[in-house]
């Protein structure tokens, strides 16, 4: 079956919503193939946000990502690449939908990062290379 990483970020770690997030992926018929919270480190973001260095919120969403920890996920089911970025909704939280998980529980907080409570892999291309870095030990 298809694995996708997901993170709840440190946003939603610190308001308590990492047991929501994963009760949505887990009311959608996904499994957790590996949970574990963390501390991000400089190395893991400059893999994990490679495409978006030198852009103008590069800077800002390190810090961000680095302001605590990330609770990172490996979820697993057919089509769950698609799935959970469908559950988690627009990247900007004031506009996403009701229903999904930035829709309902995130908000703009006027600071320099859109602090929008999760990632997910956006291809099956990115969820192996992503896999590879928050779980070497998964990619075998
Ligand atoms: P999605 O792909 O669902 O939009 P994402 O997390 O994959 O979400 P990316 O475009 O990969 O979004 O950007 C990574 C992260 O960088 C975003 O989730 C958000 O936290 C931040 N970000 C993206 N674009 C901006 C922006 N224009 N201003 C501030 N922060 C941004």
């Amino acid at each position: 079956p298809q694995r996708s990483l997901v993170l709840v970020k440190p946003d939603g770690v610190r308001r308590g919503l990492s047991g929501e997030i994963l009760r949505r992926i887990e009311g959608k018929g996904y499994t957790l193939a590996a949970v574990e919270l963390r501390s991000a480190t400089p190395e893991i973001l400059a893999a994990h946000y490679a495409e978006h260095e030198g852009k103008p919120f590069y800077g800002p969403l390190v810090e961000f990502m680095l302001s605590g920890p990330v609770l990172a996920v490996v979820i697993e089911g057919e089509r769950c690449i698609e799935g959970f970025r469908s559950l988690a909704g627009a990247t900007d939280p004031t506009v996403a939908a009701p229903g999904t998980i930035r829709g309902d529980l995130g908000r703009d907080w006027g600071l320099a990062v859109q602090q929008n409570l999760v990632h997910g892999s956006d291809s099956e291309e990115s969820a192996a290379r992503e896999i590879g870095i928050w779980f070497p030990e998964l990619s075998a």
